[in-house]
């Protein structure tokens, strides 16, 4: 038996630790267990991932117990979070307390645990039928089942517009694996945005579907977490850490929506859940499906360049049209009305139309509050956070000032705090504003609204979108919110009031991100027998996102943009690894940043490191902020030096670093 156990404890320290292994458990301790072990004064949880004869410093501790009596992690586990900490940079302790649910973390035995609260209600569910495929769909699934009968590793990217039946694609090739006896994981991007989708899983599988999604209690998480494990489930669908579901016999992954940018974890680790589902299926040799109707330029590049296999739908079903795009210049309307005007007139005639008609509207802003910028007439202070770097936001019915990034809050000043003039002037639009201006305009149209100020109470959520699918409301004004999924046959128009918010953050995603969420909001338009139409107003008619979008042309997009990631060098073209140098003395953090890149420039001449440079908002939350990017081909390459330089960096006191590998943002 050797004589030390490697132990992964989870902590950001990048290294296993070494612990003898007692006389009395060396017939017991085996690789996958969870074990207590003391680290400095503790006793924590570690987790066995291998064994040595030799121990790598001098006083060994003992390992005090076990927990488990069957190995807890599979080989297959253990490969993942082995890769996950190769890949985003965290230690392997880290990446498995990832995929775990949180009692477990804690020691919590597996066996005998009693947990309070209800098992999982039997209930009778009506199991409704599966369409007879069109064409193009029976193509789609014949490619994905043979790989599934193969037992081949295969990502599809499935591009198919809305309504053109991706998610009938998905549940046949589900039920297809299962009748094979195998198992199926469905990630969705968010539990509570796609109520419709996880409704069709439960009515088509009953009972054979575990849901998993955040507002679970961790009891709850832990039971239906032990119900897959145990066999009981064989369908998980889920958020992001779905992907880690204990299934033993993997048959097809499906990641729908894959362009979503919360399948990006922000917190270490900070990995992908669609790198991870394709490292997945390979260890499973099992497909990977990813479907959308807006691929990541991520994604289709690598379908253009057959490392994905590109399965397209281009009609709708029952052929109904895409709704007509109108795209209102607002430029125009400035000009004509001498002042920024909210609404334009296309806009409002539109809106009255559809009311007179007994139709529905969505109206779509993305951004929420009621006025975005506040500042003094006389002496042109803007009123921001205390903080960060960043604007206060106007909140009509809290009657307050809001940071939109630390919820920083303060009363509206009635005179101006520098030169106490009382001149406050209130501008720029969110949602809460566009709610109040179409009362103005439509006295008498039931309104509604939803945002994440709305829809913080339990049920609220559902209770809004429950008076819109009922009629009770004819106008719903929303964020992104309202981008994703919704299907209601009585909309005819979306309103889309500024497509320029997310096209002027700066950031390499910018485009991509409008791109997708027109199309998606127009999307939502036309769904019955009605044909819908789409208004998108603009101060950049030209630009080629509002363009396409209006056009519903994605090639189109792709071509313009994968120009410009190629010129300036972004993904899909490198891969990106941002570290950001913080600390709450400014000089401390540039100083400190300074010094990092240097030190990684040293390292390694070929690395293209560039900064550092103030982050977008410099200051958060009392923080000040540099980033460093590196730009190469090979993340795993980029870990191993970044491991290298910091592990003999000597970093301040008051200086934190963060490295997050394929950053969604800057
Ligand atoms: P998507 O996921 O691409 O938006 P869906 O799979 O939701 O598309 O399909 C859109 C609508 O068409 C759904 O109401 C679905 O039940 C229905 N549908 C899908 N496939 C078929 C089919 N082959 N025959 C008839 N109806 C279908
Ligand atoms: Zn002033
Ligand atoms: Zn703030």
């Amino acid at each position: 038996m050797p004589k030390f156990a490697q132990v992964a404890i989870a902590l950001p320290i990048d290294r296993l630790f070494h612990y003898r292994i007692p006389e009395n458990l060396s017939g017991e301790i085996a690789v996958g267990k969870r074990v207590f072990v003391p680290f400095t004064n503790r006793r924590v949880v570690g987790y066995v991932v291998g064994f040595s004869e030799e121990a790598d410093v001098k006083e060994v501790k003992d390992i005090e117990g076990i927990i488990d009596k069957e190995p807890f992690l599979t080989e297959e586990m253990l490969k993942l979070t082995r890769w996950i900490k190769d890949t985003y940079f965290c230690s392997w302790g880290e990446a498995i307390e990832a995929a775990i649910p949180g009692g477990i973390k804690k020691g919590k035995k597996e066996l005998g645990t009693r947990i309070k609260g209800s098992e999982a209600q039997a209930e009778d569910f009506l199991i409704t039928g599966k369409h007879k495929p069109t064409e193009e769909q029976s193509k789609a699934l014949k490619s994905v089942i043979e790989t599934i009968d193969k037992k081949e590793y295969v990502t599809f990217l499935l591009h198919g517009i809305t309504s053109s039946g991706k998610t009938e694609v998905y549940l046949q090739a589900i039920d297809h694996a299962l009748g094979k006896g195998r198992q199926a994981i469905m990630l969705v991007p968010e539990i509570s945005l796609t109520p419709q989708t996880v409704e069709r899983f439960v009515s088509r599988f009953g009972d054979k579907v575990a849901v998993i999604h955040s507002k679970l209690t961790p009891a709850k998480k832990f039971l239906e977490w032990k119900r897959i494990k145990d066999g009981k489930a064989d369908i998980v669908v889920g958020a992001r850490s779905a992907i880690f579901s204990p299934m033993s016999n993997l048959g097809v992954i499906i990641i729908d929506e894959e362009h979503e940018t919360t399948y990006k974890q922000d917190d270490v680790p900070r990995y992908h859940a669609r790198d991870v589902a394709e490292e997945r299926a390979k260890l499973n040799n099992c497909p990977l499906i990813l479907g959308t109707a807006t691929p990541s330029l991520e994604s289709f590049y690598k379908a253009k360049h057959g490392e994905y296999k590109l399965v397209k739908l281009t009609k709708r079903i029952d052929d109904r049209l895409l709704p007509k795009v109108k795209i209102v210049d607002m430029r125009m309307e400035l000009a004509t009305k001498k002042r920024i005007t909210i609404f334009s007139k296309v806009l409002l005639d539109a809106i009255e139309n559809t009311l007179k008609k007994g139709k529905q509207a969505i109206i779509f802003l993305n951004r929420r509050g009621f006025s975005t910028f506040i500042n003094c007439k006389s002496c042109g202070l803007v009123l921001k956070c205390r903080r960060c770097d960043t604007v206060l936001v106007y909140h009509f019915e809290e009657k307050k000032l809001v940071c939109h990034y630390c919820g920083y809050t303060q009363e509206p000043p009635d005179i101006c705090p520098k030169c106490r003039s009382g001149y406050i002037k209130y501008s720029g639009l969110g949602t809460e504003r566009v709610e109040s201006e179409m009362s103005r305009q439509f006295a008498g149209a039931h309104i509604s609204r939803m945002d994440s100020d709305t829809t913080t109470k339990s049920g609220s959520h559902d209770k809004i979108l429950g008076k819109f699918k009922s009629g009770q409301t004819s106008l719903l004004v929303g964020t992104q919110m309202i981008a994703k999924g919704l299907d209601f046959p009585e909309v005819t128009l979306v309103g889309v009031v500024s497509a320029d918010v997310t096209l002027n953050i700066p950031d390499f995603r910018a485009s991509e991100r409008t791109f997708n969420l027109l199309t998606q909001v127009a999307g939502r338009a036309g769904r019955g027998e009605h044909a819908g139409e789409v208004i998108v107003q603009t101060y950049v008619p030209g630009h080629y996102a509002i363009l396409t979008a209006a056009k519903h042309d994605y090639e189109k997009f792709y071509e313009e943009e994968i120009k410009s990631r190629k010129e300036l060098l972004f993904p899909p073209f490198v891969n990106l690894v941002k570290i950001v140098v913080r600390a709450r003395n400014d000089e401390l953090a540039l100083k400190t940043a300074q010094g990092l890149a240097d030190a990684i420039r040293g390292e390694d001449k070929e690395a293209k490191v560039a900064g550092p440079a103030p982050a977008p908002i410099t200051r958060m939350r009392g923080y000040f902020r540099y980033n460093i990017l590196l730009k190469g081909k090979d993340r795993t390459a980029m870990c191993a030096l970044l491991r290298k330089v910091l592990g003999s960096f000597r970093k301040p006191h008051g200086v934190l670093i963060a490295v997050d590998v394929d950053p969604i943002s800057m």
